[in-house]
């Protein structure tokens, strides 16, 4: 008998589209390193440090998903209490919760965030968004429980305010949105910046990590980070040669192709929306 698979797209606001068949848990603790952990809810990953008596939790995502989180961190780490939330950038698919994990775990711990993402989200308003309560400008190391966790400013890149978790001694990263493992950017790259990300993905490459656990998707290694800077590289290069030969945003985005990365996450839908995007900004340095 044949078994048909149902699978569920699911977009989700400023992340990415991803593929979950109807088997797949709504969210899933996976242990990447003696207590550091990818925390899953539908298509958007979290991440947690257990440190000495404690817990760093990166990333809420949600109300609902933040009391999963909870549930998680609790079970892997019976007693933990909140050190720190962190918000990997002000974009509220991913920074949504944190009063939920402040209420459960530890009501005083601080909300750390890059200084760019105050403004933006003080300004949004959203009680279940509250605003960060400690703020840095280009790295901050947070020390608990022996462990360091550093958090690094890379420049703009997907928002104005993404920073990169890392954690030097385990030589694991953290990074959401402006990379990912094998799949093109989000749409028409939304809140992405030019040239700044490629700036920043080649800063990212230079940490020290062999791991990285992205906001979307499997983890994975450098290569991966090598092999997006690579892909907006070879982006860049295939528009900037429709723009040469005259092509209108429209033409491009039908013609242009990079059969490549056809294996990719998201190259169907979302290829033409990152050429239109790109074309965009090529055409605004004319
Ligand atoms: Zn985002």
């Amino acid at each position: 008998m044949r078994l048909l698979s149902l699978t569920l797209v699911l977009c989700m606001c400023a992340g990415f589209c991803a593929e979950l068949t109807a088997q797949a848990p709504e969210y899933e603790t996976t242990r990447i390193a003696d207590g550091v952990y990818q925390f899953r809810y539908r298509t958007h990953n979290a991440f947690f440090v257990i440190a000495g008596d404690g817990v760093v939790a990166v990333d809420p995502i949600s109300v609902e998903a933040a009391s999963r989180y909870v549930q998680e961190i609790r079970r892997v780490a019976p007693g933990a209490k909140l050190h720190a939330v962190v918000y990997s950038h002000d974009h509220a698919d991913h920074a949504t919760g944190a009063n939920v994990l402040r209420r459960e775990l530890g009501p005083d711990a601080p909300i750390i965030a890059h200084v760019a993402a105050h403004a933006k989200i003080a300004a949004a308003s959203n009680p279940d968004l509250p605003p960060p309560t400690l703020t840095f400008s280009d790295r901050l190391a947070l020390h608990f429980g022996g462990r360091v966790i550093e958090l690094h400013y890379l420049g703009k890149s997907h928002s104005d305010n993404m920073i990169v978790v890392l954690l030097p001694a385990e030589r694991i990263a953290f990074a959401v949105d402006f990379v990912s493992n094998d799949r093109v950017g989000f749409r028409d790259l939304p809140d992405y910046y030019f040239p700044d990300l490629f700036d920043a993905l080649a800063r990212l490459e230079q940490l020290p990590f062999d791991r990285i656990v992205f906001g979307h998707g499997p983890p994975g290694d450098k290569r991966a980070v090598v092999r997006q800077r690579r892909y907006y590289a070879d982006l860049r290069e295939a528009v900037e040669q429709a723009v040469r030969r005259g092509l209108s945003e429209d033409q491009a985005a039908r013609e242009v192709r990079l059969p490549q990365y056809e294996s990719w996450g998201g190259y169907g839908d979302w290829f033409p929306l990152n050429v239109r995007a790109m074309y965009r900004w090529l055409a605004s340095q004319r």
